[in-house]
């Protein structure tokens, strides 16, 4: 496969492990075993049985056809956000718990921005009785209660980040230190397909169950097992690579990222960043990254909690810079609006970071014989307050 990692764990010139020397043993011992595991019949077995029966896979595939009439075109909605807590995000942590437990780690550190990795991390630690440490900006600490709240009813500790703006980005720096000072004990969960080389294969294989379902249920429902357009929204990038994964080299599929522009793809306040992403390291990785002339990080903003982390996975800087995906990227206003058609036209109220992807509709030109899949990464209970005031409802 042309966009698998190489030996390195490089996308091209992508990835890599980028990490101080302290974290070497950790790294090679996730490196040396992560596809021995994964591969094993039993660790199989188990994430299947957990897909199935707690998270709820295999998520439908819906004919959305108000929205397809108003497009024109055959669209069809993936419902990752009728998962176990709302989105894509559990298919990865369960992943991630089940190689802690194989790997004998009892001890488990999340970042979280949002929180929703961290509610997704506290859900399977509560599932299989493990210590649970989320480390959360403490600005979004202080915008984000019911996610902390939930994450402390799942038993999870979750610490308050004082460094830097106080958000994701320092979230993950604390508990990359916090993983230095206790590696024996301690895995990382890392909420998507960021982070040192094998991370974001790993985090890739656990979202490609998106993709392998995609395949099956669009061969029951039109015949043919590939959509002509396959749109999902990046942060990190991880439901588009799970959502991409079976389809990387298969030419047919168009590829559509949608970043978040928030006020603007040029205003100083957007999350687009492999748009205007330079190349850089960041959280032991080099990817696209969005920093000013003298390679500080930028902070990054969008009106979606999900979407303003200021690099992206190194597999999708490696797709746009091959231009095997075309990026798009849509405002926050352009966002909003199409969750509000998406919730009148079909009755599903998405996620903020979704809407992204939703938006990108009114930016390609699909065919009335041609079908459009978009990955729909999660549901919009988490946005309502942002909704209600931002469109007056
Ligand atoms: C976290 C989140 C995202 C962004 O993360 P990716 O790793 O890019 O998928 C997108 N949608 C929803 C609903 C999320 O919760």
């Amino acid at each position: 496969m042309g966009f698998e990692i190489d030996q390195k764990g490089f996308y091209g010139e992508f990835g890599g492990a980028y990490i101080p020397e302290m974290l070497y043993p950790n790294i090679r011992e996730l490196e040396e075993n992560y596809l021995k595991i994964i591969g094993s019949e039993q660790f199989r077995e188990q994430f299947r049985r957990l897909l199935q029966d707690y998270a709820g896979r295999p998520t439908p595939l819906f004919r959305a056809d108000r929205l397809s009439e108003h497009y024109g075109t055959n669209i069809y909605l993936k419902r990752e956000d009728l998962n176990h807590t709302g989105a894509h995000k559990i298919n990865n942590t369960i992943g991630q718990i089940l190689m802690a437990r194989h790997l004998g780690k009892r001890r488990i550190i999340a970042e979280t921005g949002a929180g929703q990795h961290g509610v997704a991390t506290a859900t399977v630690c509560a599932l299989t009785g493990v210590n649970c440490i989320v480390y959360m900006g403490a600005l979004d600490v202080e915008r984000q209660s019911p996610n902390v709240k939930k994450m402390k009813m799942l038993g999870a500790e979750v610490v308050p980040v004082h460094s830097g703006n106080k958000t994701l980005k320092d979230a993950t720096n604390e508990a990359i230190r916090d993983w230095i000072n206790h590696p024996v004990e301690t895995y990382y969960i890392i909420g998507s397909v960021v982070g040192p080389h094998p991370y974001p294969d790993m985090v890739t294989r656990f979202q490609s169950v998106i993709s392998e379902e995609i395949r099956l249920q669009l061969a029951e429902k039109t015949g043919r097992d590939f959509p002509d357009y396959l749109v999902a929204c990046v942060g990190g990038g991880s439901n588009a690579a799970g959502a991409y994964y079976h389809y990387l080299d298969d030419e047919r599929v168009r590829l559509i990222s949608a970043e978040a522009a928030g006020m603007g793809v040029n205003s100083g306040q957007t999350a687009a960043t492999s748009l205007l992403g330079r190349t850089g390291i960041i959280h032991g990785s080099r990817t696209l990254l969005m920093q000013d002339e003298d390679g500080q990080i930028q902070e990054p903003y969008s009106i979606s909690a999900g979407l303003d982390y200021p690099g992206v996975g190194p597999l999708h800087s490696w797709l746009a810079k091959t231009g095997r995906s075309t990026v798009y990227a849509a405002t926050d206003e352009e966002a909003l609006q199409a969750a509000l058609l998406c919730t009148r036209k079909e009755g599903i109220i998405p996620a903020l970071e979704t809407a992204h992807a939703l938006a990108v509709l009114d930016k390609i030109t699909p065919g009335k014989e041609e079908t459009v899949v978009v990955n729909l990464s999660g549901r919009g209970d988490k946005d309502m307050e942002t909704y209600i005031n931002r469109l007056s409802l």
